[in-house]
């Protein structure tokens, strides 16, 4: 599954949004319950309404959304990548995470203590890319030292590894982060393989007070102009709105946000800005006993696609029966699609859209 990373300065509402994400009605739907994996770690449903259609026309028993894990990271603080606060231990969660979620304080409050003494989230977003940095900047000079030895043997993916990293230093030693790198398609894999901290895409979540919630405030313009130009993602969120939601029912949770002035709630924007940001997209699977969502990259061919179903399914992959999600409901399903000539039988070279309702046949 995909893993998205919650990091941010202490008291900026991290542990709150957290909370309400993991405990939201719809991550405890019945037949999808959030499940603990760690104090720290949750996995919650991807909302997607278009699922929902597809049981409705298919008559399907279950709905089964798919997922996307959300991860906790609590101490970092100015020094982390010197070992203050939880430091390194901190640092290895964030390395195993496919995406940062990081959350800016842009809300006044007098009681809440601010660690640096101000609200300024363009300058707490510094502070935190800095440690990211310095901590990418130490594990790049330890891990070319280790291996220079292999250097001198021929070995072809240490030479791989190491020119790699050579690229990352030198972006880092500009003051520039690991993602402001542009690799070759051929040098994806090994790149992500680094891990390095400061690679992952970031989606900032601006945390503002209830009242701005609807609109932002000049806090959050900052935060946006500074997403700009990194090519980062933003959220507005109220972390204390998502909390008295994630207590409501469904019906209820509508007329909260309407009295608001909202259209939905925060944390549907924040797990959708993830998947975005992710390159990720949505196939589903329709018949009688369940609908269901499964998550690829965009641009994935149908046999890997299949495979996120069972390995077996791509090994033997023959074909994909293919109807489009607009197909599917304009036809009121599978047999009224294939009436207006809306299915398709496509081979291995077929590359998934978003939204496609799949049929795979394979060889067992
Ligand atoms: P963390 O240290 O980043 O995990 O921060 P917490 O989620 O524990 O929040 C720190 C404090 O700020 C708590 O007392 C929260 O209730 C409070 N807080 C979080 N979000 C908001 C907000 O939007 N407005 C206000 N006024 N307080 C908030």
């Amino acid at each position: 599954g995909f893993k998205m990373g919650i990091v941010g300065l202490p008291n900026v509402g991290k542990s709150t949004l957290f909370n309400a994400l993991t405990r939201t009605a719809a991550a405890q739907a019945a037949n999808f319950p959030f499940c603990t994996i760690e104090p720290n770690v949750g996995e919650v449903a991807v909302p997607d309404a278009r699922l929902d259609t597809l049981a409705a026309i298919a008559g399907s028993k279950q709905i089964i959304p798919t997922r996307m894990t959300f991860v906790d990271i609590a101490g970092l603080v100015r020094g982390a990548s010197k070992g203050e606060g939880l430091g390194n231990q901190f640092l290895a969660n964030i390395r195993e995470c496919d995406a940062i979620a990081h959350v800016l304080r842009c809300f006044e409050d007098g009681d809440i203590t601010h660690v640096e003494g101000r609200i300024d989230p363009v300058a707490d977003a510094e502070t935190i890319e800095t440690e990211l940095m310095l901590a990418d900047l130490e594990s790049i000079e330890r891990r070319r030292a280790n291996l220079a030895r292999k250097l001198k043997g021929n070995d072809k993916e240490a030479a791989d590894q190491d020119r790699l990293l050579a690229v990352a230093q030198k972006a880092l030693e500009d003051g520039k982060p690991a993602r402001s790198v542009t690799v070759s398609e051929d040098d994806q894999k090994a790149w992500r393989m680094l891990q390095l901290l400061t690679s992952k895409p970031v989606l900032y979540v601006c945390n503002v007070e209830e009242s701005s919630a609807a609109s932002g405030n000049a806090q959050t313009a900052r935060v946006e102009a500074m997403a700009k130009g990194q090519g980062a993602g933003v959220v507005v969120i109220s972390a204390r709105i998502e909390e008295e939601i994630s207590q409501l029912d469904a019906e209820e949770a509508e007329m909260f946000l309407s009295e608001m002035g909202l259209e939905e709630a925060g944390l549907d924007r924040l797990i959708r800005a993830g998947y975005d940001l992710l390159g990720l997209q949505t196939y589903f699977t329709v018949g009688p006993k369940e609908a269901r969502a499964w998550t690829i990259h965009k641009g994935t061919l149908a046999p890997a696609a299949a495979g996120v179903i069972h390995g077996d399914f791509e090994k033997g992959f023959i074909r994909a029966e293919t109807i489009a999600y607009a197909d599917y409901v304009a036809g009121k399903g599978e047999s009224g699609a294939k009436e207006a000539g809306k299915f398709r039988v496509e081979g291995k070279t077929y590359e998934v859209k978003d939204g496609d309702v799949l049929h795979f046949l394979f060889n067992a």
